[in-house]
């Protein structure tokens, strides 16, 4: 998988993908990182790649010119997939990392500021995502959340032990939440791990496991269970 993020702040997610899982699947090539600045294709001597928006309110807005043709300068491979992180894309979710991880590249254009001029969805015609009803300062972190949580379904970027496959939210826990986890010791300040998890019956411990995630989901998140 081939990541190309456009962003005013390379820094963010270089420094990112240096770090534990994410820096190994660069290390074994199962993921490639490279960022591109859209200061790099400015032609006037400030470097501007914002402005004050037409018709006045505050803020600046980035201009397309220099967003145009930093996403021009990227190579693009077969079965790429571009997305504009902005807050009135369609929701972020796993089923979403799931899709995108079958792609070979992903381009990923983060705002700042008030954010886009809007020629660059209307010439551009990115997929627009949003992490979440709220807004972020920045793009980079919903482009570091979205090539995190699709590393993850590639195949060899998790080892064994760190399998995704119980994971809330996965198709093999047909979208439930995942059951709760104990490690040791067996007791903490009178807290017991559960009797079934101790007695090797994995039958049983299946079974408690099935009703925590429906007894979780139905609490936590019962548009889950709908
Ligand atoms: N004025 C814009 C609006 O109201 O839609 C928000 C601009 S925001 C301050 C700056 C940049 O942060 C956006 O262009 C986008 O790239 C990113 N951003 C902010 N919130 C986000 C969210 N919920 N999801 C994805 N990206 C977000």
């Amino acid at each position: 998988m081939q990541y190309d993020v456009i962003t005013l702040f390379p820094g963010i997610i270089e420094d990112y993908c240096s770090y534990s899982i994410m820096k190994r699947g660069v290390e074994s090539g199962i993921i490639s990182v490279n960022t591109v600045n859209p200061r790099d294709f400015t032609h006037d001597k400030h470097r501007r790649v914002d402005d004050t928006p037409y018709g006045g309110s505050s803020g600046m807005v980035l201009m397309a010119p220099p967003v145009f043709e930093a996403y021009e300068s990227i190579e693009k491979l077969d079965n790429s997939e571009f997305i504009m992180l902005t807050p009135q894309g369609e929701p972020y979710n796993q089923k979403i990392a799931k899709e995108l991880s079958s792609k070979s590249q992903l381009i990923l254009l983060c705002g700042r500021y008030e954010g886009f001029d809007e020629r660059i969805r209307l010439g551009l015609h990115p997929r627009e995502i949003s992490l979440g009803d709220y807004v972020l300062t920045g793009g980079e972190l919903g482009a570091l959340c979205i090539m995190d949580s699709v590393s993850r379904h590639l195949d060899g970027f998790l080892n064994k032990e760190e399998s995704s496959l119980n994971d809330s939210f996965s198709e093999e826990l047909e979208g439930r939440l995942e059951h709760p986890q104990y490690t040791k010791p067996q007791e903490y300040r009178g807290m017991k791990v559960p009797e079934v998890l101790l007695n090797g019956n994995h039958a049983e411990i299946a079974k408690f496991r099935h009703e925590q995630q429906i007894l979780r989901t139905k609490i936590r998140r019962p548009d889950l269970m709908e």
